[in-house]
Parts: structure tokens; C-alpha cells; sequence
């Protein structure tokens, strides 16, 4: 069979888009994964459910979250943005919701029937599947891709994507093949570190808490005594510490902190509440519960599981009275459920880290097609690229947008040779 061919490399979300959009622009596509099966990590999005935009409406705040690179995405945003996503996906049959936080999911099932769409969009365009094949060299010629190493394989193109993703979460595939290819080609890698990744605390009392998850509860950073940033929302306890959309978000400035100074969190875990306001209301309950001991007097305010956590900390003995507790020891309670210590020590780093920061540098590639500055068939789109955005369907987005530009204009440039 002869025509413009496309080869992509990763079968991720980015890799599942360009493959789709590359096929339905006229081009034969062959898309290459070295696992078994397509969307390896897409299937443990949103905890199966796949979180897979935002319904952020205005474009430069959905950007702003990408930091000051994200204005590298308005032009992939402008033609295959939120509402193209939404678009595709219901025009395939999956209906969607939005949940607190702008958080859009499927409406029903969950992360499966996001991948079976894109199985749906790659099958239509015919695009060939190479799985269980790893990729693992390219060749460049007088400034051009020319082929893929395969193991055991070899396929040529007249243009190529790279999909591979970071090297978070190393076990669903992304190990960073994709960096190695890059550079190859003559591109900057900046650092890949883990970023949108859970906490490990010195403290331990989070262990026998685990699985509980704090709601509208804030999280304040300090780094050497200053704070450095405050996040609102869910935060949960696990075994070795923190993680949830506040930890995870935070994790980045935690992680800086922490290998630069000294570092501390203090946990709120009633902001809405001014100080004065939780005193009276923890005179409140105390009143309610006269004759009962301190320990047992906590249940109206916080959730079972973080109570020993408190009582610990408190000033108060445990078997005191709560007739006999003092105005201050009241005052010290209330100050101790607005700033409760915890100690970062470190982040659980790639294995465990949601989206990888660095990657690609954006100054080599053009924001228009995704296409490489330096190399002129050669593209990339997803988390390859220097792009990461905080928890809430940013960062499936990002891989959505730039996939489908990227599958566009490798089309485009390959029926350009033939
Ligand atoms: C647990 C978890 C939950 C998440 N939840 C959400 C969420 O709800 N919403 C959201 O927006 N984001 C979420 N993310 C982030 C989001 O899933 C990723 O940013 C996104 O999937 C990245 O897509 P990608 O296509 O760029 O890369 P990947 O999904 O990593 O895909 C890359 C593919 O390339 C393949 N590959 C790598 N090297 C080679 C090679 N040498 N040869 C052949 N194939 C290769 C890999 O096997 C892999 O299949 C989550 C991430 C994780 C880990």
C-alpha cells in the first residue's frame, strides 16, 4: 500500500489522539506500544475514572495553570481546545459531568470507555498497531527522521510523533524512552522531575489514619518561617504521609522546600472557622459534654480517625474533664486545629508521581504544529513535552490538544513528500 506514512511512538493519550487525527487527514499511521495493550496509564486516571478535562471555560485562566508555559499551548487550545475534547467524546456516545472543582468525568463507567473511544477513532482511520514493541532508536538523515529501531523491527516514515510520555508511574510504560530520542535529534531535555506527588512526612501518626480523606481543609507551606504557598480543598492520609489534590498540587513547592531549607506544613483543619469563632464553638461542645473525659469530647468537630492525632498534640490531658478544661487550654486547642505541624520529608518521587515537570524544551518546538524546530518531520505531543498542570484535567487536556495538532500537521507533512 502506498501514501503518506505517520509513525507514532506510545500509545497514551497524546499518542491515541495524533494516531486518530493523523489517519483521519489521509495519512497510513502505524502507531507503535511496547505494552500489550493502549492506555495503560489513561486506565488508572482519575482513580479509574479519568478525570479527563476541566470545564474551565475562560482560556487564560485554564492556561494560567500551566504556569508561564502555558502560553506555548494557546494555539493548540484555540483549534482542539476543552470544548473540541467534550465534542469528540459525546460524538463518540461518552457523556460526561462535571464535579467539584471543574472536574470533568465520565458520566457513566469510567476510564475504559474513555480509551475505548480512542480504540473507536484509531480503528476508523485504519491506523496499524504494532503492540508488545518497543521502540528504540531513530534514525536521523541530512536533517530528516528517516526510520524507527524497533526491537526486532524496523519502520520508516515520512513523519514521526513521539508520545512516550514522561517517567512517572515507570510501570504502565513511561520510562523516558522518549527523552533519549529527543536528544538525539538534537533537542534540550530539561530535568524531568516528579511532580503532582504524594508527601512523606517524619510524623507517623498518619499510618493509623490512612484512607482518610479531610475535606475543605487548607495546607500552608513554610519555607525557613515564610510562608510560600496555601492550598484549599482535600487532602488524605496515607501510610507514609499525604497525598490528594492539595498535597499533590503543592508538591512541587514542598519538594523545592524541602532540599533547600527548612521545611514545614501546617495543616488547617478548620479554615472557614476565624479563630474566636472555633474557640466559642469548642466551649460549645466542652459544655455539651461535661463529666465526659477530653478524649471523648471531639467527635461533633473532627472525623474519627485524625481525633488521636489531636489529643496527642493538645496541651490538655486526654483524661481530663471537660468541665475542667481552661479558657486557655481552649484558646491553644482551637490554635492547634488552625496550624496543625507536619514535617515533610521528602516526596515519594517517579514511582508515584502523577505527571513528570520537564521533558522536551518548548523553545525548540513550534507551538502552531507541535513540530521540532531542528529535525523537520519529527514531532511530539504529551507529557513529553516541558508542560505539567496541577490536578483537575489539565494535564489530559494538554495531552488531547497538543496529540491532535501534532497527528494534523505530521499528516500534512507527509503528504507534503509524497
Ligand atoms: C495515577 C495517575 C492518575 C492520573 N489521573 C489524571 C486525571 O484524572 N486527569 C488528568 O488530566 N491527568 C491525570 N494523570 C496524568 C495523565 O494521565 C498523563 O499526563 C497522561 O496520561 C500522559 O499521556 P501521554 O500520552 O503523554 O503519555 P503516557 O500516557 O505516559 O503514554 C506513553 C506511552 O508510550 C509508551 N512508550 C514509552 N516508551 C516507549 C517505547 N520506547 N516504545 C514504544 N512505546 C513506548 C508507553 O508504554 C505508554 O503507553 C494521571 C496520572 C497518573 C499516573
Amino acid at each position: 500500500m502506498k501514501g503518506p506514512r505517520v509513525v507514532v511512538i506510545g500509545g497514551g493519550a497524546a499518542g491515541l489522539m495524533a494516531a486518530g487525527r493523523a489517519a483521519e487527514k489521509g495519512a497510513r499511521v502505524v502507531l507503535v506500544e511496547k505494552n500489550q495493550t493502549l492506555g495503560a496509564k489513561l486506565l488508572l486516571s482519575g482513580k479509574g475514572r479519568c478525570n479527563l478535562t476541566s470545564a474551565e471555560e475562560d482560556l487564560d485562566t485554564f492556561l494560567s495553570a500551566f504556569g508561564p508555559k502555558g502560553k506555548f499551548l494557546y494555539s493548540a487550545f484555540s483549534r482542539f481546545g476543552p470544548a473540541e475534547t467534550l465534542e469528540f467524546f459525546s460524538s463518540r456516545g461518552l457523556r460526561t459531568k462535571v464535579e467539584r472543582g471543574k472536574r470533568v468525568f465520565p458520566e457513566k463507567g469510567g476510564s475504559e470507555r474513555v480509551i475505548n473511544c480512542l480504540i473507536d477513532y484509531i480503528r476508523q482511520g485504519g491506523v496499524t498497531v504494532y503492540r508488545n514493541r518497543e521502540a528504540l532508536n531513530l534514525e536521523i538523515r541530512d536533517g530528516r527522521a528517516v526510520r524507527f529501531i524497533l526491537r526486532g523491527q524496523e519502520v520508516e516514515g515520512d513523519a514521526f510523533i513521539i508520545c512516550t510520555g514522561g517517567k512517572s508511574f515507570p510501570r504502565t510504560g513511561s520510562t523516558g524512552d522518549g527523552y533519549r530520542f529527543a536528544k538525539r535529534a538534537g533537542h534540550q531535555i530539561l530535568q524531568p522531575v516528579p511532580a503532582l506527588c504524594p508527601v512523606r512526612l517524619k510524623e507517623k501518626w498518619p499510618q493509623t489514619a490512612r484512607g482518610l480523606n479531610l475535606k475543605n481543609v487548607s495546607l500552608t507551606l513554610l519555607k525557613d518561617g515564610t510562608v510560600v504557598s496555601r492550598r484549599f480543598g482535600e487532602l488524605l492520609l496515607t501510610h507514609f504521609g499525604i497525598s490528594g489534590p492539595i498535597a499533590m498540587d503543592m508538591s512541587r513547592d514542598i519538594g523545592e522546600a524541602y532540599s533547600t531549607g527548612n521545611a514545614a506544613l501546617l495543616l488547617d483543619l478548620k479554615p472557614a472557622l476565624p479563630l474566636d469563632v472555633l474557640t466559642a464553638r469548642i466551649g460549645r461542645d466542652l459544655e455539651k459534654y461535661a463529666g465526659k473525659m477530653f478524649r471523648d469530647c471531639l467527635k461533633d468537630l473532627l472525623p474519627g480517625g485524625i481525633i488521636p492525632a489531636v489529643v496527642e498534640k493538645a496541651t490538655v490531658p486526654p483524661d481530663k474533664k471537660a468541665e475542667y478544661i481552661s479558657p486557655e487550654e481552649k484558646n491553644e486547642l482551637a490554635r492547634l486545629l488552625k496550624e496543625y505541624p507536619l514535617t515533610p520529608d521528602g516526596l515519594l518521587g517517579f514511582d508515584w508521581s502523577i505527571v513528570t515537570s520537564g521533558g522536551v524544551d518548548l523553545k525548540e518546538i513550534d507551538p502552531r504544529t507541535m513540530g521540532s524546530k531542528i529535525v523537520e518531520n519529527l514531532y511530539f505531543a504529551g507529557e513529553i513535552l516541558d508542560l505539567d498542570g496541577p490536578t483537575g484535567g489539565f494535564n489530559l487536556q494538554m495531552c488531547w490538544s497538543t496529540g491532535f495538532v501534532a497527528g494534523d500537521s505530521a499528516a500534512l507533512s507527509a503528504c507534503r513528500e509524497n
